[in-house]
Parts: structure tokens; C-alpha cells; sequence
């Protein structure tokens, strides 16, 4: 077994102030059991001996707790400090990391890959209480042509505030991602067919009524939306699938509409 050197000082400490203690009970019971016969000079040379030895074993415990296990002690105390700041710092940058991975850089909404398993467990959770589960995928009408005209930077500055709108507009519990390029998704829980509907038209209208400011010109854009409702049986990818064959007849039909 290997001592640590902050344990082998607090032995080395320990046996001293021992030692000292085990000869003090030896001082006393020799001065009070056999030197009261010794003549009174000899007596007092004794106990003189005996004070100054146990004196030295007294001092050399507090010089050695004072100059080698007190710093150690500091030592262990800053180092232990700065691991727990490292820790600190480390497991904050994999909390980022994690925020990161599932976060689209570009509009700050979740990514598909946060989307995908929401939508797996919402239909868990919510299948269990027997609550609806509705999903919107919206697209940009015409976007290639935004950016055609304006340049990628104007399109990305749409994108923002297309997300920024579907946040306002949707609740804390509704899922918002950009799903990839200019299609987004949401997923929102306990509402009927005829609510989320409504919640559709009113993104649509909200997105169509926005005028983005690029500094030379003012830039509107409308948004196609396909809606579906989770049946209680399908899979997030039959879910999804129905969804996207709405927007797709949204499209067919002539855009900024939402299909259901
Ligand atoms: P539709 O109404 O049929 O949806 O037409 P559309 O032009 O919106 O669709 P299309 O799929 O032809 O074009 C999508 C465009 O979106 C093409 C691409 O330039 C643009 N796009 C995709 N991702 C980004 C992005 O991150 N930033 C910008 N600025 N544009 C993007
Ligand atoms: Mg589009
Ligand atoms: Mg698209």
C-alpha cells in the first residue's frame, strides 16, 4: 500500500505529538514513583531532561505541521480548486456541444435531428394519454427565386425571420425545425384537427404579411403548408410522409395555401 506524502506527513506528525505524550505519562510516573528518593538536584536534573526532550518533540510537530503539512495541505486544496473549475469549464462546453448538435446555426429553431426524435417520443407520450399529435411542414414558394435576385445573404436574412415568426406564433411545447434549406417543420400536441388548421392559416398569413428589410429593398414571401394529424397507429415516418403529401398538393395547387 502507497501512502500519499500529505498521509505520511500526518503520521510523522502524529507519532511526534504520540511520542511526546507517551513520555509526558513516563515523566510523571517516574517523578511520582522513584524520584522522590533521589536527592532533590538530581531530582530536578530529571525532570529538567525529561520537560526539555518533550519540549523538542512538541516543537518539532508544529514546525513540521507548519512548514510541510500545512502547505501541502494548500497545495492539494488549490489543485482540487482548479480540477473542479476544468470539470466546470469541460462539462459546460459538452452542454453546448450537445445545444449545438441539435440547434440549426443559421435560424436557431432545432434541427431535423432533434425533430426526429421528438416527433418519435411526442407520439409515445401523447399516444399513451390518447391526445392528438399534429404536424405542419411548411416550404418558402419560389425561394430559389429570393435568392436569384437578391443574393444568398438576403436569403438567409428571409430564413431567420420566417423562424422567428413560426416561434412567436407557436406555443412553448411545439416543436419548431428547420428541416433543411427553406422547409420547416412543426409539431404541435393536444390540438384538434380544426385548431391546428387554424394555427396553419394564421403562420401562413403571419409569413405572407412579413416585409423584410434588406436596406435597398423590401422583400415578401409566402409559405405553403401540408397538415396532418397522427392517426394513433402510423409511424413518425407515415406521419411525416401524409404531412409532406399535403404540402406537396399545397404546391400543386397554387402555393400559400395550407392543405390538410
Ligand atoms: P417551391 O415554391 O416549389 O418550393 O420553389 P423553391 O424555389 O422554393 O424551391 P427549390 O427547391 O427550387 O429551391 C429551394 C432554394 O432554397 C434553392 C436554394 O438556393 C435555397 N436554399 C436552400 N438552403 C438555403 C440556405 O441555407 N440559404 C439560402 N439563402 N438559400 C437556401
Ligand atoms: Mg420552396
Ligand atoms: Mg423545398
Amino acid at each position: 500500500m502507497r501512502f500519499h506524502k500529505a498521509e505520511s506527513a500526518f503520521f510523522v506528525f502524529v507519532t511526534l505529538v504520540f511520542g511526546a505524550g507517551a513520555l509526558l505519562a513516563y515523566a510523571y510516573l517516574i517523578l511520582h514513583n522513584g524520584a522522590q528518593m533521589l536527592p532533590p538536584r538530581e531530582q530536578l536534573g530529571l525532570y529538567t531532561q525529561l520537560l526539555f526532550v518533550i519540549g523538542v518533540l512538541l516543537a518539532t510537530a508544529i514546525i513540521f505541521g507548519v512548514f510541510f503539512i500545512y502547505p501541502l495541505i494548500r497545495t492539494q486544496v488549490r489543485e482540487e480548486g482548479k480540477l473542479r473549475a476544468m470539470t466546470e469549464s469541460l462539462s459546460a462546453r459538452s452542454e453546448s456541444l450537445q445545444h449545438a448538435a441539435l440547434t440549426d446555426s443559421l435560424t436557431g429553431t432545432q434541427n431535423r435531428r432533434f425533430f426526429d426524435d421528438a416527433l418519435r417520443e411526442y407520439l409515445h407520450e401523447f399516444g399513451r394519454i390518447e391526445k392528438p399529435v399534429g404536424l405542419m411542414v411548411l416550404d418558402l414558394d419560389h425561394f430559389k427565386q429570393v435568392n436569384d435576385t437578391h443574393g444568398h445573404d438576403v436569403g438567409d436574412k428571409v430564413l431567420r425571420e420566417v423562424a422567428r415568426g413560426l416561434k412567436d406564433l407557436t406555443r412553448y411545447h411545439d416543436v419548431v425545425a428547420r428541416m433543411g434549406g427553406e422547409e420547416f417543420a412543426i409539431v404541435a400536441p393536444n390540438m384538434s384537427q380544426e385548431a391546428l388548421v387554424k394555427l396553419a392559416e394564421r403562420i401562413r398569413k403571419a409569413v405572407s404579411s412579413l416585409v423584410i428589410d434588406t436596406g435597398n429593398v423590401r422583400i415578401r414571401v409566402t409559405i405553403s403548408v401540408g397538415l396532418s394529424v397522427w392517426n394513433g397507429r402510423e409511424s413518425s415516418e407515415e406521419l411525416f410522409r401524409r404531412a409532406d403529401k399535403m404540402l406537396y398538393e399545397a404546391k400543386r395547387l397554387g402555393r400559400n395555401r395550407v392543405c390538410a
